[in-house]
This record gives structure tokens, C-alpha cells and sequence, in this order.
């Protein structure tokens, strides 16, 4: 699953460096996630990262973007093999 980012976000800045997909960047009023991007850290981490240190818990799964472990492994794979 992607996540996503609600405009409960405080703009505390602690999430976008602990992304390892660098999925995580500073949009017109808050944070935002790119979905694309977003393997809710499968490939890299146990538990997604920015949800672990984020202090006001406001990263949900994004409901359009439900996506298995599968496809978020897949994705991963994309992105691994994407970065130069
Ligand atoms: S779950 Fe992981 S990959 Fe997705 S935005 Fe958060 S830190 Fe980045
Ligand atoms: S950690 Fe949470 S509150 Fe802080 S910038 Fe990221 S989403 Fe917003």
C-alpha cells in the first residue's frame, strides 16, 4: 500500500529524510507521498518509517492506492533497478 499524508501534518520535517525512496517531499502546504514511490518501505525496512517517527500520526494508507506486499516487493524492484 502507498501511504499518504493528511492535512493533520505539521510540517515538522522528520519523515521526507527518513524515506528510503525519497518518496516523501514538501508540497504546496504540507508533505506529501508519491505514490509510485511509496513501497511502504518493503525492500528496505520492517515497519514503514515516516508512520514510526511521525508524532502526530497522520500517514494512513492511501485508500487508492491498496496494494499487496507482492506488488509493493515489485515496485521496489522497479525502483532499485530505476536508480542509476
Ligand atoms: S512508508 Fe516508507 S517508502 Fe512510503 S513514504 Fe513512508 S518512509 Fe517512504
Ligand atoms: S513526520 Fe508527520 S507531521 Fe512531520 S512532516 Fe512528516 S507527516 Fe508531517
Amino acid at each position: 500500500m502507498a501511504l499518504m499524508i493528511t492535512d493533520e501534518c505539521i510540517n515538522c520535517d522528520v519523515c521526507e529524510p527518513e524515506c528510503p525512496n525519497d518518496a516523501i517531499y514538501m508540497g504546496e502546504f504540507i508533505y506529501e507521498i508519491t505514490p509510485s514511490k511509496c513501497t511502504e518501505c518493503v525492500g528496505h525496512f520492517d515497519e514503514p518509517q515516516c508512520v514510526q517517527i511521525c508524532p502526530v500520526a497522520c500517514i494512513p494508507v492511501h485508500p487508492e492506492h491498496v496494494e499487496s506486499r507482492e506488488t509493493l516487493l515489485q515496485k521496489f524492484m522497479r525502483l532499485k533497478s530505476s536508480t542509476p
